[in-house]
């Protein structure tokens, strides 16, 4: 029988009480009664068109419990709209000050326990209510205005549109960086084929199934697709079809994302690290790294001339999600799906005429043969020299770098001029990592060192 995850009365998500917070309990705080009505002291208009003084105390200790009885601003304010009555001046003297005339006439009014609303002054009313007169008038003006009852205008999301346009120039700006991969090991074609050819496929495997993130095109690439149709080609017999899934972006939890967050953030408690050696070692406490010098092939170039661009290719290449990769009559094809389980895409070849999997004949990579971006080469030296000084060339723990400097700086007389405006990606050769701390930015290019992670 299945087990079921024991219920408890504890619930796993915490419920938001909006109640307990110190801002609702502060707004409340602030529409409580502040104390007890004042009683009226007006001594001029009672009985004429004021009933002031006519009012007992229950009246008016009822009309203030009326209105305190709902600590909500909102209501509050349309319990005093209730009780007035406003109306545009009907006559309008002439003034020899410079105030002008009002722009409303508002008249006050308060309930009798029979249920009769005589009229007050406004300092009755206000003293009753003890509100002040700019929130009552204000109140009754913009209710004047817009003729609809008073509406929350408070709080929300201001800033987000107070800062917009500071957030999209930031974000431009940004925006306008190369995107580079930040990831590990560039040599992924290499590290992937040197994967498949080292796996035992059992004789009733009939399909390989590959997960990949979906990070910036790392992995979702012609040259990726064109390595697999010639491992297929090579695979043994029984093994069918490879089929390379891409899940949504942002919603895969592939193990090896969580591996990589762990490496990253040992990394980052580095100040400094010097010696690609010293990246194996944190990847060795989380994995097996495995040294793939001399097993590095330029998959890309090969692939480059027997496959087709993607534009030509018989489905969009972008959008989609599955690619299935079929071994069918002794030939490749390949089909393409933009949703996980529907089946309209046609299996077809996707190489170029006269071509197939059997051309992809890469060449091996052999390291130290790859030419350094030598503007790479005089940043590296020059992050050296300010970190180790001027002689930095003469220090022994620092071979790595002077076997790289020696050798390359040959060729940058030569390649400046090809390789300096493009930063040319043979595929897998060197992978950097960045150890950004605020002292130091070394950034490490790692001619000999391409690798490949498996993980524990
Ligand atoms: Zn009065």
């Amino acid at each position: 029988m299945e087990a079921y995850p024991k219920t408890t009365d504890k619930p796993r998500k915490r419920v938001v009480n909006k109640a307990a917070w110190k801002r609702t309990r502060e707004k409340l705080e602030r529409y409580s009664s502040p104390g007890a009505p004042k009683k009226p002291s007006c001594k001029n208009h009672c009985g004429k068109t004021f009933s002031c003084t006519l009012l007992t105390h229950r009246e008016i200790r009822q009309f203030h419990d009326m209105f305190y009885l709902s600590r909500d601003k909102l209501k509050q304010d349309a319990f005093i709209l209730k009780y007035t009555d406003h109306c545009i001046p009907k006559r309008s003297r002439k003034t020899t000050c410079l105030r002008e005339n009002r722009a409303v006439s508002v008249k006050y009014y308060i309930p009798t326990l029979s249920h009769k609303k005589v009229p007050v002054c406004q300092k009755t009313f206000l003293g009753i209510l003890l509100v002040t007169k700019h929130r009552a008038q204000g109140v009754i003006q913009r209710f004047m205005k817009s003729g609809k009852m008073p509406v929350e205008t408070r709080g929300g999301n201001r800033k987000e549109k107070l800062f917009e346009k500071k957030a999209r120039s930031v974000q431009d700006f940004i925006e306008k960086f190369p995107v580079i991969e930040n990831h590990y090991c560039r040599s992924k074609t290499s590290a992937v084929n040197h994967c498949l050819k080292n796996i035992d496929i059992p004789e009733n495997v009939e399909r390989l199934r590959l997960m990949c993130d979906g990070c910036g095109g790392q992995n979702k690439n012609t040259t990726m697709i064109g390595m697999l149709c010639s491992w297929l080609q090579k695979a043994p017999a029984h093994l069918q079809q490879i089929e390379l899934i891409f899940p949504m972006v942002g919603h895969s939890f592939l193990p090896s994302d969580r591996v990589f967050a762990r490496i990253e953030k040992d990394i980052k408690k580095h100040e400094v690290l010097v010696l690609p050696q010293d990246y194996v070692n944190i990847f060795a406490e989380h994995g097996t790294p495995i040294n793939l010098e001399d097993k590095v092939f330029d998959w890309k170039s090969a692939c480059q001339n027997v496959i087709k661009q993607p534009g030509n290719w018989h489905f969009q290449f972008n959008p989609t999600k599955y690619f299935f990769i079929i071994k069918q009559r002794n030939e490749i094809v390949v089909r393409g799906e933009q949703h996980y389980r529907s089946h309209f895409g046609k299996a077809l070849t996707v190489f170029r005429k006269k071509c197939s999997a059997t051309h992809i004949k890469p060449k091996p990579i052999v390291s130290g043969e790859v030419n350094v971006n030598p503007l790479k080469l005089s940043g590296i030296s020059a992050l050296l020299k300010k970190h180790f000084g001027e002689d930095f060339m003469q220090m022994p723990d620092l071979q790595f770098y002077q076997h790289l400097l020696e050798t390359q700086v040959d060729d940058i007389a030569v390649d400046a001029e090809q390789e300096a405006c493009t930063n040319k990606d043979t595929d897998g050769i060197y992978f950097y990592l960045s150890a950004l701390k605020n002292v130091l930015e070394i950034l490490l290019y790692f001619q000999s060192f391409p690798l490949q992670f498996i993980f524990e």
